[in-house]
């Protein structure tokens, strides 16, 4: 897929997740937040669910949260238009209470189709939902974060790299320290996974689904 076309197949895909049903969540949400940044992105973050905010906006990770990820990626030296930002969840949880199991599921084929459009080298997963799912592995993120596994999701390849959720470091010095070292890492990983062949290979598998950015929240 060339570059338009891959452009012109997520906006699609935004458009038809607009009017999603697969659970109770679309009762009350305001709107669908598919994601929002390049759709030719090497580097997607995948958080938990949207707040308060992304609700009312229609874009991922705008609050207090997401303040914090522009300043780490600003450390790095990137900007959130140049990477892609998702979350396992695309509707809001009444209240911002945990995802429960059966809307992960239910929303599963979304973060997998975006997996598959956008064709990202590094997914980095920030807190435990969207770790536990993408690795197949209920090991806490407390454990992981920081190392990097190869995983292979649908038909991909990918670096995955789990993060402490940036709410969570929000209060925590001590985490934010951690969150920080972990995120200085990504430039090198960015180049090491730009090496490796990004079709499906040998690696873990198990069935998960700079041109021109584009907001796609805001479709
Ligand atoms: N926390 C998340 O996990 N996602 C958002 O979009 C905002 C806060």
């Amino acid at each position: 897929m060339d570059a338009v076309e891959r452009a012109a197949a997520l906006r699609e895909y935004a458009e038809q997740t607009a009017t999603c049903t697969r659970c109770a969540l679309a009762e009350g949400r305001t709107q669908v937040v598919f994601g929002s940044g390049s759709p030719h992105a090497d580097l997607m973050f995948v958080g938990e669910a949207p707040g308060r905010h992304e609700d009312e906006q229609g874009l991922p990770f705008v609050g207090q949260a997401g303040r914090l990820l522009d300043q780490l990626l600003g450390e790095i030296g990137l900007a959130r238009e140049q990477v892609f930002i998702v979350n396992t969840l695309k509707c809001r949880p009444p209240g911002n209470r945990d995802p429960l199991p059966e809307e992960i599921a239910a929303c599963e084929p979304h973060l997998f189709r975006q997996i598959e459009l956008i064709e990202p080298k590094l997914v980095a997963t920030l807190g435990n939902f969207a770790t536990k799912l993408l690795s197949g592995r209920p090991t806490g993120i407390t454990r992981v974060h920081g190392h990097e596994q190869e995983v292979t999701l649908g038909t991909r390849t990918v670096l995955l790299y789990p993060l402490y959720h940036p709410a969570a470091a929000l209060y925590t010095p001590s985490m934010l320290k951690v969150l920080e070292e972990d995120f200085a890492r990504i430039p090198v990983l960015l180049e090491s996974a730009a090496d490796a062949p990004a079709t499906s290979g040998e690696a873990e598998v198990h069935q998960v689904g700079e041109p021109e950015p584009i907001q796609l929240g805001l479709f």
